[in-house]
């Protein structure tokens, strides 16, 4: 891309990497028990630039489970099979200013399941995607969040497990959205395809190729398949700048200025619209769910770039 050269964008990359090695701030997530077992000291950060190139540093090949970075892309889908204002429409687009898993947030939203990037949200857009049965459920939305990526990816089965056998949270969530008629397929189907989307296996290099096919208007820089129309992207980079944090997302918008998703396994994917996108990995995570180095990285290469879509930050 014109406006950076690759000596500038490796660099950033490396300083963005060696600055927060060996930062130990935070804590694996544990609530869902396998995620506790992840080595907490792993550390990557990539950035995919709209023309299919990779500046590494770190870890990048260990495979985490992709989690809540997953949900942007399942409203892709659901945007490609229907349209953005279905999701408007039969979910919601306002940030909640509460944790990931907010039942309160249900009540306070009446009519909405919120925004699809926090868990009711997410299980609702699961269960919008227009499929005849489960199987055909889930084998749309993998084989989208492989096309983004570019990559075939698997499930890892041990997240699935101990994730499924433990989600009463969610589970609540899903009923409480289908009593409202706010969930549009069987609670407990919705919540199971939606457990397996949250347990497929990325690695860093994958979310970075996921987010330069956004950066890139919705076409994969890598393999060239269309994955979302270019009209229809700046829609779900708004949802990322104003959802992709829970309740930490002003804080995010006003230290790294850049539309992002994050996940409880460890993995961010931010977007500089047009030019590249911004993945890092680090298990520790903050009181929000956000891993601390992961955004630590971002926000550095931001800076340092100069990329905030309000200008330099
Ligand atoms: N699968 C996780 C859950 O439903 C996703 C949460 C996250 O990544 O923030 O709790």
């Amino acid at each position: 891309i014109a406006d950076f050269s690759d000596e500038a964008l490796q660099r950033a990359v490396d300083e963005a990497y060696a600055e927060f090695k060996d930062d130990q701030r935070g804590e694996n997530a544990d609530y869902i028990p396998i995620l506790a077992e992840v080595p907490s000291d792993l550390f990557a950060v990539v950035i995919a630039t709209r023309d299919g190139k990779l500046f590494t540093a770190g870890d990048i090949e260990y495979r985490f489970s992709i989690q809540s970075v997953s949900k942007p892309f399942t409203a892709a889908l659901i945007m490609n099979q229907q349209s953005p204002e279905v999701i408007r429409e039969k979910i919601g687009v306002e940030p909640t200013g509460m944790p990931f898993n907010s039942k309160l947030a249900l009540a306070v939203y009446e009519q909405r399941s919120v925004n699809p990037l926090v868990n009711a949200g997410a299980i609702a857009a699961v269960s919008l995607v227009e499929a005849n049965d489960e199987a055909q459920r889930w084998e749309l939305i993998h084989r989208n969040i492989e096309g983004f990526a570019g990559s075939e990816l698997a499930i890892l089965d041990e997240v699935f497990e101990s994730e499924y056998s433990s989600a009463s949270s969610n589970r609540g969530i899903a009923n409480i959205l289908f009593n409202d008629n706010r969930l549009y397929a069987d609670p407990e189907e919705s919540l199971r395809v939606y457990t397996m989307q949250c347990s497929i296996g990325v690695n860093t290099r994958d979310l970075a190729v996921m987010g330069a096919t956004l950066a890139n208007g919705g076409e994969n820089p890598i393999t060239g398949e269309r994955m979302l129309a270019a009209e229809d992207v700046p829609e779900l980079l708004a949802i990322m700048a104003t959802a992709g944090f829970y309740d930490e997302s002003g804080e995010w918008m006003f230290s790294a200025g850049l539309p992002a998703k994050t996940g409880v396994g460890g993995g961010i994917v931010a977007v500089v619209p047009g030019k590249f996108a911004i993945a890092a990995f680090a298990p520790r995570l903050d009181e929000a769910g956000n891993s601390v180095r992961a955004m630590e990285a971002i926000r550095h290469i931001s800076s340092a770039l100069g990329v905030g879509v309000f200008g330099a930050n």
